[in-house]
């Protein structure tokens, strides 16, 4: 069987979902917006809203959840964090969500305003750690026998704080008996990271759904300082295949939608049926991943 072929034979049984950030100035609300609206018949089964290292985009990011919420039919989840905030400050912020309708919080410990690599310090009054979180919005508006929805982080390639793969893996389980729903990756590049995980994290009684996280960045210098900072690493074959594009912007997009259909077309022949894209808030390179992959919005499975 041919790819294209294999391509259309892929069922329908994917499903997908979408991050964004919240935008800093007009110019990019409208293209966030105009990224929205493109990919809402996707029908993703859930689009999130990143939060802004130590609660800097606060406003902006439940400003750009709700107006998700309101404004389309779309399940939006808003990402929070336990940085620089009490317990009762960051329950006012997902009560907030509550109100506007948003039951389903990413919830994440985050890193220290002083940036990624900085010792984490809890608020004195805050959550230790992510797995107090969790517990807190599980808890909450219990009284009205509800709960959100919680989606929660993971590590592949493990967290450049990590302890090893058994504290790793232990960790993740905790985060599951806490009550999260579903994890989801950090960005990889290798399917072999992804499955050698979830055979690690499965042995280790994680039984919740482990999502895998599709970077969409065409930006190959950003992408390179991101993955310095956060543990991911970049294989030398991507290093090549993106050598001598630095100003032709054009072929790097096409680069990254390559990469990232196949990518998923790997984990998809291996039974992967969710998959999470890192936008960053651009329409173009999810739909045409989106459409390599063979997830194709309603309207055009039904014609
Ligand atoms: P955790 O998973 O709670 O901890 C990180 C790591 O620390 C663990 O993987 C583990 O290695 C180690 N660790 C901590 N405590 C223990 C323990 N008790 N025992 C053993 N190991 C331990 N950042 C933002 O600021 N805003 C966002 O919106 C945002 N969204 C994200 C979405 C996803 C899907 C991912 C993968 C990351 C996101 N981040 C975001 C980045 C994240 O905030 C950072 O990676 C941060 O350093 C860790 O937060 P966490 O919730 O992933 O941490």
């Amino acid at each position: 069987m041919t790819a294209i072929e294999k391509t259309f034979e892929r069922d329908s049984g994917l499903s997908v979902s979408f991050e964004f950030f919240p935008p800093k100035t007009e110019k990019m609300e409208e293209r966030l917006w105009e990224t929205v609206q493109r990919l809402e018949p996707m029908e993703p089964s859930f689009v999130s809203v990143t939060y802004g290292a130590g609660g800097s985009t606060r406003e902006r990011t439940h400003g750009t959840v709700r107006r998700i919420a309101q404004e389309t039919g779309l399940r939006p989840a808003g990402h929070l964090t336990c940085v620089s905030a009490t317990k009762e400050e960051v329950l006012a912020v997902a009560e907030d969500y509550w109100q506007a309708g948003v039951k389903h919080i990413v919830a994440l410990r985050g890193d220290p305003p002083e940036g990624m690599g900085a010792k984490f310090e809890p608020h004195p009054g805050g959550f230790r750690d992510s797995i107090e979180l969790v517990e807190g919005l599980r808890a909450h508006r219990t009284d009205l026998g509800k709960c959100f929805e919680v989606s929660v982080s993971c590590y592949p390639e493990l967290h450049p704080e990590s302890r090893g793969w058994e504290a790793e893996i232990a960790f993740l389980k905790a985060k599951q008996d806490a009550g999260a729903d579903r994890a989801i990756t950090q960005f990889f590049f290798e399917p072999e990271v992804y499955l050698t995980f979830l055979e690690r994290a499965r042995a280790g009684g994680v039984t919740m759904p482990i999502v895998p996280g599709i970077m969409l960045q065409p930006n190959f210098n950003g992408l390179k300082r991101i993955a310095g900072l956060c543990g991911a690493s970049l294989p030398d074959w991507l290093h090549e295949l993106y050598a001598g594009l630095d100003e032709d912007a054009e072929t790097r997009e096409l680069v990254t939608a390559n990469v990232a259909a196949e990518l998923c077309q790997k984990l998809s022949d291996e039974g992967v049926r969710d998959f999470h894209f890192y936008t960053l808030n651009r329409a173009g390179l999810a739909l045409s991943t989106c459409h390599l992959l063979g997830a194709k919005p309603k309207a055009a499975k039904a014609a």
